[in-house]
């Protein structure tokens, strides 16, 4: 044991003193429990579908086993600006997208470009643990700012924002919608924050991973692509491990300007060396004939957003705001403040796996993260279960 102190002791602080994630702790738990329904990770049931996996079959078999373009295949950075292009009702750039190894991948460029020792990120929170994790590894403070709850929906305090600006402040995490609160930014929400960020000369780390994940009224959440300008210091943080079950894979992109263009591909170089060519095929396939199965997943993710919500509320043990995007529910349970413990307790009597929320910082204590992107039937089941342990247990 001493000799693996000495050995960490060793090491570089911001390494050895990355957090061990809260999700991680309880999943080990309860792995391995029969029966249990997994709803604590951010993921669905279904498998990759097979014209995603043929099309990087069909690479691999044609050859294309060499190292590739770091900023990604020509024909995949297309796609990408034809596809959000259309998305959004706007045309953009291919010179603007950069692949890179999972939306993790590209947070962690994300930071590297913009914050270092002694810098100071803004994170709202409760918020995704990696955010603050990347942060954390690139040497810079994550400063949270937690949010405030209310049973109508998780509101961004704009002067806890202001308040939280000082002369290190480099950048603002904006993840809308969020994981795990699904909470969505309004357009006045991203245009005080731009508005913010332009007067701090800040960096804008913008997650819109879930933006085509929306519940009422619009068919994508409000973006900074609405309201930027080109000189506008915004980098996007993207996936394509959600919107078609890929979170495998290990491919998502960067958006950025391409005047910064050679310094994302620098990055990428130094990191991963690029992306595999035949997962930039299957990203492709995605985006060239995936809207049929995403606009399957969404709606399952719209329904399941009903079952949980209507039936966990109906306990009245629980306080929740009505998930506005993504795919969690982020609730609280009367009585319950040692969240961690609790999420044991339920893998135990409920067999459901959630995710603990004191995890995701300040302001996600007393919380649990349910992730809604499964089945109907496990669904509807996990939520009898824990609707009984929590009128069993809770309260
Ligand atoms: N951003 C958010 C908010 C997420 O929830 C996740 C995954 O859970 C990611 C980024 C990264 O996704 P991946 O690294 O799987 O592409």
């Amino acid at each position: 044991m001493i000799e693996q102190d000495r050995l960490l002791s060793a090491l570089r602080s911001e390494a050895r003193q990355a957090p061990v994630s809260g999700i991680v702790d309880v999943f080990n738990y309860g792995r391995h429990r029969e029966g249990l329904i997994p709803l604590w990770v951010g993921e669905g049931d279904l498998p990759t579908p097979a014209f995603i996996v043929e099309a990087a079959n069909a690479s691999l078999a044609a050859g294309e086993t060499f190292y590739t373009y770091q900023r990604g295949l020509p024909p995949l950075r297309e796609a990408l600006a034809g596809y959000i292009g259309r998305i959004y009702g706007r045309p953009v750039s291919p010179e603007r997208f950069f692949i890179t190894n999972g939306g993790m991948h590209a947070l962690q460029i994300a930071v590297r470009m913009v914050a270092g020792t002694g810098d100071e990120v803004i994170l709202p929170t409760p918020a995704w643990p990696n955010f603050a994790g990347a942060i954390g590894i690139a040497g810079a403070r994550t400063v949270e700012v937690p949010m405030t709850f209310t049973d109508h929906g998780w509101l961004l305090d704009m002067e806890r924002i202001a308040a939280a600006i000082t002369p290190a402040t480099k950048a603002i995490v904006i993840n809308s919608p969020s994981n795990p609160t699904s909470w969505m930014a309004s357009r006045e929400d991203i245009a005080t924050v731009l508005a913010f960020a332009r007067k701090h000369g800040l960096w804008i780390i913008a997650d819109e991973i879930y933006g085509r994940f929306v519940y009422e009224g619009e068919a994508v959440a409000p973006s900074f692509r609405e309201v930027m300008e080109a000189d506008d210091r915004i980098l996007f943080v993207q996936t394509f491990s959600k919107n078609w079950a890929m979170t495998g894979w290990r491919i998502g992109w960067l958006e950025a300007d391409p005047r910064l263009g050679q310094v994302i591909e620098n990055l990428v170089q130094y990191s991963s060396s690029g992306t595999a060519a035949f997962m930039q095929r299957a990203a492709l396939a995605a985006l060239e004939q995936g809207e049929p199965f995403f606009a399957e997943q969404y709606e399952r993710a719209r329904h399941n957003r009903a079952i949980v919500s209507q039936g966990l509320a109906a306990t009245n043990r629980v306080r929740f705001a009505p998930a506005q995007g993504a795919f969690y529910l982020f609730f609280s349970v009367d009585g319950v403040t040692d969240t961690d413990s609790f999420a044991r307790v339920l893998v135990d009597e409920a067999a459901v796996g959630l995710a603990p929320g004191g995890t995701f910082g300040a302001g996600g204590e007393g919380f649990f993260r349910l992730c809604f992107a499964r089945n109907s039937r496990d669904l509807e089941e996990a939520t009898t279960r824990l609707a009984t342990a929590l009128r069993r247990i809770a309260g």
